[in-house]
């Protein structure tokens, strides 16, 4: 696969990675998600660190090259996501995917296992985006359970996403602001996290369960900040990484990863694009 990284350096807008974007609460996401391959769960992140003093964002391309992960270690191997020449991920289901603007899931792409989490929603409807995959689903039942022991309580917004719906949220958006503008924030359909069955946007009372920045003020959200990596799941859009993500900050968008690899981001502050080395 290219690094299409380039198409999009100057267009890279912050954009609203996956969630509610223009103003909704829960509907109008627009994210990307996606699965990648299968990788190895341990990042390196010596050299991350020197590359993240610089927020490059057009200086992609000299590091576009760079798709190997980092000059690690030898022990540590992280294999790129395999796309196809039009960046569609051949392995859509795997857990540790890398969903984005540069690696797509297949149009076709539906999850098997997508199941409702035993968890409160600020709502009763039944409703195709109360679903995650089924080990997300059981991080998430964790995730609930353990933020409640703290008597903080967490509310499941918007999971997953079809393939055809972000195309018409997409489209939604371009018509009232114009194409240009939705791709600031908004993901076009096959680059939402939220397809993969992985992501759920979550919420609390003290955030009138919108999801907005006012969230990651929250204790909830604050907790969440601390403690999501110990149930599997990643700040897919951290408030430092918006010019690696290419995302504005979403303190409310949870992509599950699984434990590992949740720990090693984590512990690294890496995002996905860090770890597998396609950032910069
Ligand atoms: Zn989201």
């Amino acid at each position: 696969m290219n690094k299409t990284i380039i198409s999009f350096g100057a267009a890279v807008l912050l954009a609203l990675g996956g969630c509610s974007a223009s103003g909704q609460s829960e509907g109008e996401e627009q994210n990307n998600s996606g699965d990648a391959s299968q990788q190895e769960e341990q990042a390196e992140q010596e050299n991350e660190a020197e590359k993240e003093s610089e927020p490059v964002f057009e200086g992609e391309e000299e590091q576009a090259e760079t798709t190997e992960p980092k000059a690690g270690e030898q022990e540590q191997t992280t294999t790129l996501p395999s796309v196809n020449e039009d960046g569609v991920l051949q392995n859509p289901e795997a857990l540790n995917a890398l969903v984005n603007r540069e690696y797509h899931l297949p149009s076709d792409y539906v999850p098997e296992d997508l199941t409702v989490p035993d968890v409160r929603f600020p709502y009763e409807e039944d409703v195709p985006k109360k679903q995650v995959r089924e080990p997300a689903a059981k991080a998430l039942e964790s995730l609930f359970s353990g933020a409640e022991e703290e008597g903080l309580y967490l509310f499941a917004v918007s999971g997953y996403r079809s393939y055809d719906r972000q195309e018409s949220i997409f489209a939604a958006n371009a018509e009232e602001d114009g194409v240009e503008a939705a791709n600031q924030y908004s993901a076009q359909a096959g680059e939402s996290e939220h397809q993969s069955g992985l992501a759920m946007d979550v919420s609390s009372q003290s955030a009138d369960f919108t999801l907005t920045n006012a969230f990651g003020e929250t204790p909830e959200g604050m907790w969440l900040k601390e403690n999501a990596h110990e149930y599997g799941f990643v700040i897919r859009y951290p408030e430092d990484k918006t010019d690696i993500t290419g995302y504005q900050y979403e303190p409310w968008h949870l992509r599950y990863v699984g434990k590992e690899l949740a720990a090693a981001l984590h512990d690294t502050n890496q995002t996905l694009e860090e770890y597998y080395g396609t950032a910069e």
